[in-house]
């Protein structure tokens, strides 16, 4: 197994090097790449990420990625966007999951829901013109990609309540109506109970009643903000990992960003990240998984805790400590 692991920028130089001692915790056979992209490469060099570069990472069989800061420069092109069309990353599955002692803006801790965000159409078709008066983005629907996606979000339903939401807007956006249809058709032929909703009211719908839901399928920009908006449900962006997988690779990233207003301050969390790698082994199929929620339990426990969630503990730190529960778990096993 070829580990593609892509530090980037801010933050994610800080949490990455804590998700590996994690993984490396479980010794196993792991041949890892490191690579140097994103934007302060193309600073330093004018290229964020080289056609080389993508050739190594296509060699690869996973990525583990950090955070990368995007600028809103017409010369630089998202290293993220163009690796998830490159390698036809098409799904990307945000669990939004409370973790044991950690209560998000709603005091509540009653829900369990995954996110599946179409990962390549949508608003991120990258076919833009931008102009002094009039600037404008294609917003790409296909039949192709919404049966993926909703194929992808009835097979996890599947495994767990056989309930989906499918998130739109089709009242404004026609091209909402084809994405809308083409789900509605999948969950039918999947035998998966179904129901839809628009966007702005799910956004509403999640912060009072979270536990009313279980998967959610929708287009790549809902996705991208209401994943985010989920994460105050759960206590802060610092703990929601993402999967991006597509037929042939998987990828695996925190939702959140670069973070460059707390960039070298040594308190990012890093809890997010760590569960990065806890479903990079379960898709490895490594069985063992599950120690990493043991762990991340017992620090959240003893309050090694990042200021984010209120306290004074360092992103090595808390890093340490679940590296540490891990080893010894697996040592007595
Ligand atoms: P962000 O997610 O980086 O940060 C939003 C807020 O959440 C900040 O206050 C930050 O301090 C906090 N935060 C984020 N992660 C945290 C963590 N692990 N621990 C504690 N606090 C955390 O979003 P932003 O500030 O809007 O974006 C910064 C840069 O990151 C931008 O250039 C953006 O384009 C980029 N970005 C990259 C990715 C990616 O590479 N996957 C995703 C989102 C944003």
């Amino acid at each position: 197994m070829k580990l593609a692991v892509i530090e980037g920028d801010g933050i994610g130089r800080e949490v990455i090097p804590e998700a590996v001692k994690v993984l490396d915790a479980f010794g196993l056979d792991i041949e890892k790449v490191p690579l140097e992209l994103g934007y302060a490469r193309w600073e330093k060099t004018g290229t964020a990420m080289s056609g080389k570069d993508l050739k190594t990472i296509k060699r690869c069989d996973a990525v583990l990625f950090g955070a990368i800061t995007t600028v809103p420069d017409p010369n630089y092109k998202s290293v993220l966007l163009t690796i998830r069309k490159e390698l036809n990353l098409y799904a990307n599955i945000r669990p939004i999951k409370p973790l044991p002692g950690v209560i998000g803006i709603t005091g509540r801790s009653d829900f369990n829901l995954v996110i599946v965000r179409e990962n390549t159409e949508g608003l991120y078709s990258g076919i833009e013109e931008v102009g002094p008066d009039i600037s404008w983005t294609k917003r790409i629907i296909t039949r192709k990609g919404s049966e993926r996606i909703a194929a992808c979000a009835c097979k996890l339903a599947k495994k767990r309540k056989n309930k989906l939401t499918i998130v739109h807007k089709s009242n404004v956006l026609k091209s909402d109506k084809l994405f809308l249809d083409v789900c509605r058709q999948t969950a039918s032929a999947h035998g998966i109970d179904y129901s839809d909703m628009l966007v702005d009211s799910m956004a509403y719908s999640l912060m009072m009643h979270p536990e009313k839901y279980d998967v959610i399928v929708t287009t790549n920009l809902f996705g991208d903000i209401l994943s985010d908006m989920c994460a105050a449900l759960v206590g802060s962006l610092g703990l929601v990992p993402s999967a991006n997988i597509g037929e042939k690779y998987a990828f695996f990233e925190p939702v959140h960003g670069s973070a460059p207003d707390i960039a070298g301050k040594g308190i990012a969390n890093p809890i997010a990240t760590i569960l990065c790698v806890k479903m990079l082994l379960e898709w490895m199929g490594e069985t063992r998984s599950q120690v990493i929620d043991d762990a991340i339990a017992e620090v959240l426990q003893k309050k090694i805790i990042t200021p984010d969630l209120g306290a004074k503990s360092s992103t090595i730190e808390v890093g340490n400590a679940v590296a540490e529960y891990v080893k010894n778990s697996l040592m007595q096993e």
